[in-house]
């Protein structure tokens, strides 16, 4: 079968990680991959998106099926209970809301930029070399550096799962999917 230009897509996530390592203002072209679902979702009712545009899916099949790096076993029932899914949903946009604050407060000056990625919500890393001081304002540096972070710990969980378990373990759970698997519901009537 010839292949689509879509096919290609999984090379999105490399050049996006590989364009914050060295100016962390590009993370926010990220904001494309959250923008979008939502909005292919709430105007088309469907989830075009994943089917199609998702670099970050594309690149878990690759490595997962084309490369073979993947456990190719079912992943547990849980993970894909809907508990999970939403719980998951709701633990990520809260984790997302508390990036926004902390943008908000270095925006209004009560605290300083900080030029580190938290992943995993936990663990801080310098990345102090991908921004200089001035480029831009401290509140979009400093949300840059916030949802970069987001976007890594995102794709390293996805990455482990696709180890552990089958390549697409982590559309099962991703909050993307969930949220645009909702709007069609609701959009749809089911
Ligand atoms: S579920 Fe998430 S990672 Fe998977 S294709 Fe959809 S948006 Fe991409």
């Amino acid at each position: 079968m010839k292949k689509k230009w879509t096919d290609h897509l999984w090379i999105w996530p490399i050049i996006y990680f590989s364009l914050g390592f060295f100016n962390i203002l590009f993370a926010w072209l990220g904001m494309i991959d959250f923008i979008l679902p939502l909005i292919l979702a709430i105007f088309g009712g469907n989830k075009m998106f994943c089917n199609q545009y998702c670099g970050r899916g594309k690149l878990f099949r690759f490595l997962g099926k084309k490369l073979k790096f993947s456990g190719k076993r079912p992943a547990p029932a849980w993970m894909s209970s809907k508990y999970f899914r939403y719980g998951f949903l709701v633990f990520f946009m809260t984790m997302f809301g508390n990036m926004l604050y902390q943008t908000w407060l270095v925006a209004g000056g009560a605290q300083d930029l900080r030029q580190v990625l938290k992943l995993f919500w936990t663990f801080k890393v310098p990345w102090n070399w991908a921004y200089t001081a001035g480029m831009a304002p401290d509140w979009v540096a400093q949300f840059s550096f916030g949802f970069y972070s987001m976007m890594l710990t995102s794709t390293l969980i996805g990455l482990i799962v696709m180890k552990l378990y089958r390549p697409r373990t982590w559309c099962t759970f991703c909050p993307m999917g969930t949220m645009t698997q909702g709007i069609c519901k609701l959009k749809n009537g089911k």
